[in-house]
């Protein structure tokens, strides 16, 4: 089985590594950026991505690039503690959560895929355009799972053209897929209005120094948390002043002095949030943006993973974590077949039902829960605390964050007891 993956990002070198030690051998990232570069700020993987991450064999590289979370705490405006938990190990997992800088994720990432695949393995400027079936057919809603293998039309920046074939196609290119457009024309990304600032400070640590807090209410707030000793991740989230601009562009800078003048006033003694947001080099400007969840992951020979998938608010910690467990899923929905390599027509199309079926109604429930943790629930807790009644915003915020764990997948209980996705190469 060749496997062609579309999408060098977490999610598809993670899909890399997965169908490698799943047993296939024939797999290829196509990269559209000319080279990995450590781009983007923080993101935080719970015990759950953890998990499938040490289970290929990276927890050490894991430890040495990122902090473990060991607390999750909200605080009102005036910095007042409302809720804290436990995070991690301490909170009775087999593994730890890390918070950790989102490039330094995808190098490790890539790193492992070029030392186990082969250098070959991940081609730069290599952006995918589109595909048909060989037997020319097309791929689209509605088409059956047809026998016929794929080709893959792939572009560089310089225009050339190039044309790859393959068993499968794995869409992993984020939130904008154009794979995704391909075959859902109509699924068109949206915002609510609201605008994320993200940055990263050098600095003291605070709190705990492993911890991950949310300050705020319903209509400010800011997310704080180490990736790196002495490296702060911040995040302002307020609605959008007029138009929000391009969606799903993370690469588009401001001032960090103009972000830091929204909370001038939330100088705690145990945070400066105006400081720690204006001693960011750079800030980044970016619209929340999902889109509603999607009736079907898998057209033909084609299965969407990560983002292009079920791109959510990042609220609650599940973007790339959620992409990190299709990977898993699909290597080893595919594996179970029995087939590796010589894995018949019959036996992909099984494997990729299988990898729909686990994984679509999960993460479908994650991109809604985080609708209503960023709006709803941010919004319910804020009143509580405005009519001092921190007692019960305590306990709406301790049962939500429950059932969040159980849906996205690492309830403590269920995640440590749950059978690995491991599948020994045949
Ligand atoms: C530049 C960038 C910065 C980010 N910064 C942050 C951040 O700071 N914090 C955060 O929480 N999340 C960030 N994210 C998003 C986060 O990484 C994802 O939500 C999550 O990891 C899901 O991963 P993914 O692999 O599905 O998608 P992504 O991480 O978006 O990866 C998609 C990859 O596909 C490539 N690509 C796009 N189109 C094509 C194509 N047609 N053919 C081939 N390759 C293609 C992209 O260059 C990218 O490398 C960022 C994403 C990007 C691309």
């Amino acid at each position: 089985m060749r496997t062609l993956i579309a999408g060098g990002g977490i999610g598809g070198l993670t899909a890399a590594l997965s169908l490698h030690a799943a047993g296939f051998s024939q797999v290829q990232v196509l990269e559209a950026a000319s080279q990995i570069r450590q781009v983007g700020v923080g993101v935080n993987l719970p015990p759950h991505a953890v998990r499938e991450l040490t289970e290929l064999g990276l927890g050490d590289a894991l430890a040495q690039v990122g902090i473990p979370t060991s607390e999750l705490a909200y605080y009102d405006r005036r910095g007042q503690l409302i809720w804290s938990e436990v995070r991690g190990k301490a909170a009775g997992y087999r593994w730890p959560q890390y918070s950790i800088h989102r490039g330094k994720l995808q190098q490790l990432l890539y790193d492992a895929v070029k030392a186990r695949l082969g250098p070959q393995a991940v081609l730069t400027d290599r952006r995918g355009t589109g595909m048909q079936a060989a037997a020319g057919k097309g791929v689209g809603a509605g088409v059956a799972a047809a026998a016929a293998a794929l080709q893959v039309q792939v572009r560089n920046h310089a225009g050339d053209t190039f044309e790859h074939s393959a068993d499968l196609l794995v869409a992993a290119d984020g939130i904008r897929s154009v794979l995704r457009q391909a075959v859902m024309p109509a699924q068109g990304l949206a915002t609510n209005g609201w605008m994320m600032y993200r940055g990263i400070t050098p600095g003291a640590p605070f709190l705990s120094g492993t911890s991950m807090v949310i300050i705020g209410d319903e209509h400010l707030r800011v997310v704080v948390y180490p990736i790196e000793p002495g490296v702060n991740n911040w995040l302002l989230v307020r609605p959008v002043d007029g138009d929000a601009g391009e969606l799903g562009n993370w690469n588009r800078e401001m001032d960090p002095a103009q972000v830091a003048a929204h909370v001038a006033d939330w100088r705690f003694d145990w945070l400066d949030v105006p400081a720690l947001i204006a001693g960011s080099e750079k800030a980044w400007l970016y619209p929340m943006a999902d889109f509603d969840p999607i009736p079907q992951w898998v057209f033909g020979r084609l299965a969407l993973l990560g983002d292009a998938a079920h791109a959510m608010y990042p609220f609650g910690s599940n973007g790339a974590s959620q992409a990190i467990l299709d990977a898993r899923v699909l290597a080893w929905a595919l594996a179970r077949q029995g087939k590796g390599d010589a894995a018949t027509d019959a036996a992909i199309d099984a494997g990729l039902a299988a990898y729909e079926a686990e994984r679509r109604p999960v993460a479908s429930a994650v991109q809604l829960a985080n609708r209503r943790q960023a709006g709803d629930v941010m919004a319910r807790i804020s009143a509580l605390v405005r009519q001092d009644a921190h007692g019960a915003a305590k306990d709406e915020l301790k049962a939500v964050e429950a059932q969040y764990k159980k849906l996205a997948g690492f309830d403590a209980e269920t995640l440590n007891q749950r059978a690995s996705w491991s599948v020994e190469a045949p």
